[in-house]
């Protein structure tokens, strides 16, 4: 009845020009846990799970406008690879009607969830098969009903979006994020040297003390129904091998303390690529409870500073940028194939496991040599918006896009629809260490991000 009214009302009501409609907005989550048993990712050797701390989730947001929608998907994982995306996307849009270009689907980074997908969980699936004629640490086919389970949870958003008011702004925590590489009396520079390391000169890089937050409230008044919250802090903080969400789990269960048991917390990883919480100057290593309260303190501390996101105007753009990856010689990949068999031994040094890794998953991933990067921008009003990137960006580049950026707030969130590795800085690429080694880009291929994402902002800080 209610809806033929306003059917019948609108017919006589003139919408007057330059008005928006109204802005909604709706949140699922959905379990994404695997059984206990599969292998965690995160590391260079196999790592059964044994028990689970804390439940691993797909978060997904719709916000919808008019005929325009968009949907966010925040994974426990430690990254999400194209086919999953790809797929995920496809099967949302066909349920939803949101276009798959206007679907960003983003790992928080845990490495304390399933390793699912890629060269190291190809190499110890086949070498289990090969040994007992089945994988039992692959009891389900994980990554198919992952992909129907982020498409549910977008679905599922989509059929419960009310109408809400947005609030936006930023806070700054400067208590548990540490840049990770270090320019050494050597002349090299290191990623985690070790705290307490007498051959330490000065860091190589900064931080981004910025905590980006939006804030949807319910348009007729009440608790906040979720919050999206981006920081550049790395998720390696738990280890062991227990399934957790690492630290957005903490920072979600207290801020539920204030805000009610059904907000939900989105976490986005900042462009974290070369920062952690390990603080080279102490010997005492932050824990996850630690790292979680500090940032949930921030956040709530910031919350009444929030200013309402002003003429909401709903739109998403994105780009495919073409970037050069890493030529392989063939001397490197048949030295590669020999090696993978030694991964997790002593015989094979971490570095050297990156090594054999990243030359292996560039010949699997990249064989015609170039990666094909997707850029995506949300801009919720003419002063909010939001980058989406794939890989492990180096913090520098998102400061770059934050610094160019034609909008008052933008949140640079990395880790989106794709698995490129790392995405150093070209002045990291001359510095050379592990994020070097582990990277499938040419240097400049981060550069080359950045730029797409800025004009990218400025198409839609001009648009209508
Ligand atoms: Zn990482």
């Amino acid at each position: 009845m209610r809806a033929f009214w306003i059917v019948a009302l609108s017919a006589f009501i003139t919408v007057p020009a330059g008005v928006a409609d109204e802005l909604s907005a709706g949140v699922a989550v959905v379990d994404i846990t695997p059984p206990v048993g599969y292998r965690m990712a995160g590391y260079y050797q196999e790592r059964p799970s044994t028990g689970t701390l804390d439940p691993l989730y797909a978060k997904a947001l719709v916000l919808k406008q008019g005929d325009r929608k968009v949907a966010l998907v925040f994974c426990d994982l430690v990254a999400v690879p194209l086919e999953l995306s790809a797929d995920a996307r496809s099967q949302a849009s066909t349920a939803t009607g949101i276009p798959a270009e206007n679907i960003a689907i983003a790992a928080t980074h845990s490495h304390t969830g399933p390793l699912y997908c890629g060269v190291l969980r190809d190499f110890f699936h086949q070498r289990t098969v090969a040994s007992e004629g089945k994988d039992s640490r692959e009891s389900v086919d994980y990554s198919r009903t992952l992909a129907k389970k982020v498409a549910q949870a977008i679905t599922e958003a989509a059929a419960q979006t009310e109408p809400v008011r947005l609030e936006a702004g930023t806070a700054e925590e400067t208590r548990i994020s540490f840049n990770r590489r270090f320019h050494m009396k050597d002349g090299s520079v290191r990623f985690n040297p070790g705290v307490l390391n007498p051959d330490i000169v000065r860091t190589a890089g900064p931080i981004d003390p910025e905590v980006g937050l939006i804030l949807a409230r319910p348009l007729g008044g009440g608790k906040p129904i979720t919050g999206l919250t981006v920081f550049a802090l790395h998720l390696d903080t738990v280890g062991g091998t227990q399934y957790s969400a690492d630290y957005p789990h903490v920072l979600e269960e207290s801020l539920r303390k204030e805000l009610g048991s059904s907000f939900v917390s989105l976490f986005g990883a900042g462009t974290c690529g070369d920062i952690n919480h390990v603080d080279v100057k102490s010997k005492e290593r932050l824990a996850t409870a630690v790292i979680g309260r500090h940032l949930a303190e921030t956040v709530l501390a910031a919350l009444p500073r929030l200013e309402p996101v002003r003429q909401p105007e709903l739109a998403m753009t994105r780009r495919i940028v073409d970037v050069p990856t890493r030529k392989v010689t063939p001397a490197e990949l048949s030295d590669a194939k020999a090696r993978i068999a030694d991964i997790g031994t002593s015989k094979l040094p971490f570095l050297d496991a990156v090594r054999t890794v990243t030359t292996l998953d560039l010949e699997k991933a990249y064989p015609d040599q170039v990666a094909k990067l997707e850029v995506q921008v949300l801009r919720l009003g003419p002063d909010h918006a939001a980058v989406f990137l794939p890989g492990e960006v180096f913090v520098d580049l998102g400061l770059a896009i934050k610094r160019g950026s034609p909008f008052k707030q933008t949140l640079v969130i990395e880790l989106t629809n794709s698995i490129p590795a790392y995405i150093p800085t070209k002045k990291a690429f001359g510095e050379g260490s592990y994020e070097i080694v582990n990277s499938r880009v040419e240097p400049g291929g981060g550069e080359r991000l950045v730029e797409a994402a800025l004009e990218l902002l400025k198409e839609l800080k001009a648009r209508r």
